[in-house]
């Protein structure tokens, strides 16, 4: 799938969601009828697209209407958090075929076998050979060339390592490597069935904080991959303090950690409540959520706190980078969705640099609790199938 004009021309095709003629694509991609008459020959031959019912329209003779084949292709994904490994199996069209949560065995060993064990099921249900690549969404920092992941965080037996490298070996299958937050953006823009043009700001609430940008539907993620670590913005100065020497930083305001600390203090949650360990501390956030929910008042205000510090946060880097879109994702997103819009809606209103110029919208990930493993697999259809503009360069002719 070398060819950017076929690459055009699938993405148009599987993004359309409903059947569209040879006529339509031209006038969609631009590109004379007959090139996409001899693309669309190709994607016929190669399986990837099918023909069918055919549609009258005025005079002119019926046109032939084309759907993806979702079964031409799959991939499969897994996100590593210090709670859960998520394993999910999509098709072509991006629909998660399969999917499973296990909470996260002790040690790399022990995760790298969960996922292989859940891949090699995963691969009896479709047919040999449709499998494209297992893609693996790990916390960051990473160092996606070696495909190394480097002590992420809250998993402190980790150290340094070759995961992606490892997954190959325990797979067979073609591996890559993404930081969390980067597949979580590429799951959305590979999801979305509009077009993909702005500027767009991804926010992903796990343990803590991280940020994607993209533009024009490519993912900017920056020379070493790992671009959006702002957890050390001040959106506070009265805020808590953080271990970098600072107060309010933002990652420091929307950590779990801290979070469910200020809720044992306030007696918000019972002071024995177990905090250790990671599944600890995202129990004991379900319940401080719980209860700002039942309208507890000490719940609310750590809640509705924590929501104006991350929309200053959210603020901030729109204007630094002029989205027109942000999107918020990940496991805490829904505790925090109701205290977060509200306070958005003000901060934008209020602070946005570009607030004359554009109205800024604010965002639920349409992909859900699995926007990370489907990300990875994403990532893996994505570096299959969607046409990037350093493939433009690479390849500019082509019919
Ligand atoms: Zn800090």
């Amino acid at each position: 799938m070398g060819d950017y004009n076929q690459l055009v021309v699938l993405d148009h095709i599987r993004r359309a969601r409903e059947s569209v003629s040879r006529v339509e694509l031209a006038a969609v991609t631009g590109l004379s009828v007959q090139t996409i008459s001899n693309v669309v020959g190709r994607l016929l031959e190669l399986g990837l697209v099918e023909e069918g019912a055919r549609q009258i329209a005025g005079r002119g003779k019926p046109r032939t209407l084309l759907h993806l084949r979702p079964g031409a292709g799959y991939a499969l994904g897994a996100h590593i958090d210090p709670v859960s490994v998520t394993t999910v199996l999509l098709d072509l069209a991006g629909t998660v075929v399969d999917r499973s949560v296990v909470p996260t065995p002790d040690g790399s060993d022990a995760v790298v076998e969960a996922i292989a064990a859940e891949v090699a099921r995963m691969r009896t249900l479709v047919p040999d050979g449709e499998v494209v690549g297992l893609g693996v969404a790990a916390p960051g920092p990473i160092d996606p060339e070696a495909g190394r992941v480097i002590h992420p965080p809250l998993m402190p037996s980790w150290g340094d390592v070759p995961l992606r490298d490892r997954m190959a070996d325990a797979t067979g299958l073609p591996t890559l490597l993404e930081k969390d937050v980067a597949a979580a953006m590429v799951a959305e823009l590979w999801q979305r069935s509009t077009d993909r043009g702005g500027t767009t700001l991804f926010v992903y609430l796990g343990f803590g904080i991280g940020f994607a940008f993209a533009r024009e539907g490519e993912v900017l993620s920056g020379s070493s991959r790992n671009a959006g670590e702002i957890g050390h913005l001040i959106v506070d100065a009265d805020g808590p303090e953080c271990f970098c020497g600072h107060r309010g930083c933002l990652g420091v305001s929307v950590a779990l950690d801290r979070l469910v600390g200020e809720a044992v203090d306030g007696g918000v949650v019972p002071a024995d409540t177990p905090r250790t360990t990671p599944t600890e501390l995202d129990a004991a956030m379900a319940r401080l959520a719980a209860a700002a929910e039942d309208g507890v008042g000490g719940a609310v205000a750590i809640l509705e706190r924590a929501g104006r510090r991350l929309a200053r946060g959210i603020v901030i880097v729109t204007d630094l980078i002029d989205a027109d879109s942000v999107v918020v994702g990940g496991a805490n997103w829904e505790r925090l969705a109701p205290y977060l819009t509200s306070a958005a809606r003000l901060e934008f209103a209020g602070h946005a640099t570009m607030r004359e110029l554009h109205g800024v919208g604010v965002d639920g990930s349409a992909v859900g609790l699995w926007v990370g493993a489907v990300g990875a697999a994403s990532r893996v259809l994505d570096a299959a199938f969607t046409p990037h503009a350093s493939l433009l360069v690479a390849h500019p002719t082509g019919s």
